[in-house]
């Protein structure tokens, strides 16, 4: 189904944007055959292109709208601050009233005790931070050859030469040269497709510890620094833990004094029906990288939360250390934390992370009622509101379809032809929309995905 209008046709504002810009993520065929698709104006969980259409966002911009759009209370603390003061560095001791305020409120929502939170301004950036604070942790504490870092293909980690190492999609480091660097990958706890036939998720999540434990064993654990994971994994394919996993990694990691990073750039902030995502699945992290929710996407920001057990070893060695050699300009912005206080408050006061301990499997039921059965549907899957559609050629079989059908993405196209973004990885369509939608939202989402799915696979 066409969705988008030929080239003659095509908006001022495509065309200009077409011969202009150097999209991310976005394959260059695509864009010059379809045209990009341009918004210009947002309310609630709904968008509006440049040419009227209006689009249930299912994905939330990049899981990171979650308060919704046209949030006056965040614009309107964005404008006062910028008013105030713009910008201020936190370079050399210096700081600003608001970005206190924030770090102190960061701190009271710290899933553990946290000692410190550092600022960036993106998920990739803050991650960045923290390979670099693990390698400065372990320097500083004499252990020199503990430097390894283990993640977990289909991992997103960012898109930064350090962090598009970490992540676990070839797709992301083909053609690009990344120094490999210390970077260890173990399997993805991907139980729906790499589980052994029969095995249960319980004893899947023991296979996968068995994996980890075994990589410890054979790199030594004097030389591994750290274990990267997303509670559930988005970008690489919407994949939740199998039960168990972190129960079952957690003590191992311990065990072998390694450190358990916690990637919650997506679900910090409610997006699992829960504040932090390692209370989703009940495991302590030692530090934690956040972005997205933290500021609604309203100003780009992240934050690393340092733990105590990191945080005593930088402050005790500091006087040995000097200074700390890293940063951003654009570190502890504050116009992002004015924007952050906003937000935060916002958090609280509407209830989000109930609102979506409610929604979240509402949605996932009605996405199985409809859907469950059809043929070509493999698996329905999720937390909270992040939820995938495994689509495939044969559901008994999981053989997949061709990848020259390009299933996804047709579905995708037909979606937003009924006014629904959702975003295709691979054959998985996933979703996670705001986190204020509400049911006869959710019931107009899936309404709209199952017509697309039937427009392009009639069952
Ligand atoms: N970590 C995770 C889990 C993410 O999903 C993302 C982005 O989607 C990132 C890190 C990178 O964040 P950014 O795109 O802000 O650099």
């Amino acid at each position: 189904m066409a969705t988008q209008p030929s080239e003659a046709a095509r908006s001022e504002a495509a065309l200009r944007d077409q011969r202009s810009q150097f999209h991310p993520f976005t394959a260059i065929t695509d864009l010059m055959a379809d045209g990009p698709t341009v918004m210009s104006s947002g309310s609630g969980v709904r968008v509006t292109d440049v040419d009227g259409k209006e689009y249930l966002d299912g994905m939330a911009g990049l899981w990171c709208v979650n308060l919704g759009y046209g949030r006056k209370e965040i614009t309107e603390a964005i404008a006062r601050q910028s008013e105030r003061l713009s910008f201020f560095h936190t370079f050399n001791g210096m700081s600003t009233d608001v970005v206190a305020e924030c770090a102190e409120e960061l701190l009271k929502r710290a899933p553990v005790p946290m000692s410190r939170v550092f600022f960036g301004a993106s998920g990739s950036d803050a991650n960045e931070t923290q390979l670099k604070l693990i390698w400065y942790y372990n320097n500083l504490r004499g252990k020199a050859e503990k430097k390894k870092i283990i993640a977990r293909w289909n991992a997103y980690h960012g898109s930064g030469v350090a962090t598009a190492s970490l992540t676990g999609l070839p797709g992301m480091h083909t053609l690009f040269d990344l120094p490999k660097g210390p970077i260890i990958h173990v399997s993805a706890p991907y139980h729906y497709r790499n589980a052994p036939e029969g095995m249960s998720e319980r004893d899947y999540s023991r296979h996968l510890a068995k994996e980890l434990e075994d990589t410890i064993e054979r790199e030594g654990a004097d030389t591994i620094a750290a274990f990267f994971a997303e509670a559930v994994m988005g970008a690489g394919g919407l994949i939740p833990p199998p039960e168990g996993y972190f129960d079952e990694i957690g003590p191992i990691l311990k065990k072998h004094d390694i450190l358990l990073v916690a990637d919650e750039v997506v679900s910090g902030f409610g997006r699992l029906g829960t504040y932090w995502g390692s209370q989703a699945y009940g495991y302590e992290p030692d530090l934690i990288t956040s972005a997205k929710g933290v500021t609604s996407g309203y100003f780009p920001m992240s934050v690393c939360f340092i733990s105590p057990k990191v945080w005593d070893v930088i402050e005790g060695e500091a006087a040995k250390a000097g200074l700390f050699g890293h940063g951003y300009t654009y570190s502890a912005h504050p116009v992002g934390a004015a924007a952050a206080l906003a937000a935060l408050k916002l958090i609280d006061d509407l209830k989000v992370v109930d609102n979506v301990a409610d929604v979240g499997p509402y949605m996932l039921r009605q996405l199985r009622d409809r859907l469950g059965q059809h043929a070509h549907v493999g698996d329905i899957r999720g937390k909270g509101l992040m939820i995938g559609i495994e689509l495939m050629k044969d559901r008994g079989t999981k053989e997949t379809f061709p990848m020259a059908n390009r299933t996804g993405r047709q579905i995708l196209k037909a979606s937003a032809a009924r006014g629904l973004i959702t975003r295709a990885l691979g054959d998985t369509l996933v979703f996670a929309p705001p986190l204020v939608i509400n049911r006869a939202e959710v019931d107009e989402l899936v309404d709209k995905f199952a017509l697309a799915v039937q427009d392009v696979l009639p069952a």
